[in-house]
């Protein structure tokens, strides 16, 4: 049995709904489905949900504009008369919106929009609708309740076989509608697919799978045949956005494949993610992100010190600052931090370096980490003197570096203004080397 999660451009207008249907029927294990709200049609179009964040802000200042409204539903009833479906989803709607006021619960207000496309997802493949209220069921301090969860998602399916559960949101004990954080339904797939057991979970998004590089800086980067979760979620953690990070660590944990897909373009195999993977390139991809601050701390002898190093973390520990690298010399280290999380700490933790520790300490900012990761790189000669190479001829210097004991990873920092470049200088020379 296989789980597929739809994302928002999928199910944008009635010809992406065909598109859906032809993918499910083309496959009857396909018995799950969970969709995210309709997103944009077109890039100056806007998505289902961001419209019911605005009125959510509308009804709750008091400020009246119907136009919002009257667009959300135009846009279900295009869906609706287009494929000409047995369902009164204006009645519906109306109905909902007779509950608008100053009071009403934002939550259940965004959910609308993945909640109406199941409605008429369900009634276009004749699958059951399942409110994702009654299946997926949370704690009152948001955790997801597990054991209750996985009773009542089971209990839907043995009953119904074949449905479609609207995504990114659950419930309370008492009913009341608890939201995910934004690109939630990917979590919506991955609880249901643990729970169900799937033999696979399909993504499905308007991209062909994961590039090895980001598409926007790099020259046509090739896909990403299979990936591990690991790696999956290394590039993801340096900035690749490819799924909601809550969403890979249900499916990890039950050894479940992700395959992601593209609805545009059905045909093409995607990106498998899988616990294991044996063949590829030694470096799998690339990932960056601009938005570092390295601080620098210089004390004579600081590496002879015995717990010197403790109490300079412990200061980014006091402040709540998620520590990412932290390369050392003799007389020096430095600690390479989240500038958008360092902010509003970062001139006091100087000043506790200076005072407590009786040390030098500043600040360097603007740096870009790029990290080149891959299962099959452990052992392999002369990766990093490829890197190297390509930056140094580019005059690109280096400013970090680091890499992980298991080397499926090696980060190098650099300035952020050469940071495009240097993705796709890394992305062309790596590829001509054929060690990505
Ligand atoms: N519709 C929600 C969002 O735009 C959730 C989702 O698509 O997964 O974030």
């Amino acid at each position: 049995m296989i789980v597929t999660k739809f994302g928002g451009s999928s199910l944008a207008d009635s010809v992406q709904f065909k598109k859906v249907k032809n993918i499910i029927r083309s496959n009857p294990a396909r018995r799950v489905v969970v969709v995210s709200a309709p997103g944009k049609r077109s890039s100056d179009d806007n998505k289902i949900t961001d419209l019911l964040y605005t009125l959510g802000s509308h009804l709750k200042y008091g400020v009246p504009d119907d136009k919002i409204w009257v667009s959300i539903v135009n846009r279900y009833k295009e869906i609706k008369e287009t494929l000409n479906l047995d369902i009164d989803i204006e009645a519906e709607l109306n109905e909902f919106s007779k509950s608008f006021g100053k009071d009403i619960n934002q939550d259940l207000l965004v959910s609308r929009g993945e909640y109406f496309c199941a409605r008429l997802m369900s009634s276009y493949l004749g699958y059951t609708f399942v409110d994702a209220a009654d299946i997926i069921r949370f704690s009152y301090d948001g955790k997801l309740d597990v054991a209750e969860s996985a009773k009542r998602i089971r209990a839907a399916f043995d009953q119904y076989g074949n449905i479609v559960v609207p995504g990114f949101y659950g419930a309370y004990p008492n009913g009341d509608i608890n939201l995910l954080s934004r690109g939630g339904s990917d979590v919506t797939g991955a609880y249901l697919s643990k729970c169900l057991n799937a033999d696979i979970y399909e993504n499905w998004t308007d991209v062909s799978g994961i590039r090895a590089a980001d598409p926007k800086l790099a020259k046509n980067p090739k896909a990403i045949q299979r990936v591990t979760y690991e790696e999956l979620r290394e590039l993801s953690y340096m900035g690749a956005s490819v799924l909601h990070e809550d969403s890979i660590l249900p499916v990890q944990e039950a050894g479940i494949a992700i395959n992601l897909r593209n609805t545009n373009e059905p045909t093409n195999p995607g990106t498998i993610i899988s616990k294991e993977a044996t063949e590829g390139t030694p470096i799998t991809g690339l990932a960056g992100k601009k938005g570092y601050l390295c601080c620098a701390i210089y004390k004579q002898h600081m590496s002879s010190e015995i717990g010197f190093f403790r109490k300079v973390l412990s200061v980014f520990e006091k402040y709540n600052i998620n520590i990412e690298h932290t390369p050392t010399g003799m007389d020096m280290c430095g600690v390479i931090v989240s500038e958008e999380q360092a902010s509003k700490h970062i001139h006091t933790i100087i000043s506790e370096i200076k005072t407590e520790l009786h040390a030098e300490a500043s600040i360097e900012r603007d740096i870009a980490l790029i990290a080149a990761v891959g299962r099959n790189m452990a052992g392999h000669p002369g990766i990093c003197a490829a890197i190297f190479k390509i930056l140094g001829e580019k005059q690109i210097n280096i400013k970090m570096i680091a890499q992980s004991p298991d080397e499926h990873n090696i980060i190098v920092g650099i300035s952020s203004d050469k940071y495009a470049e240097a993705i796709a200088a890394l992305y062309d020379g790596l590829c001509a080397e054929n060690i990505l």
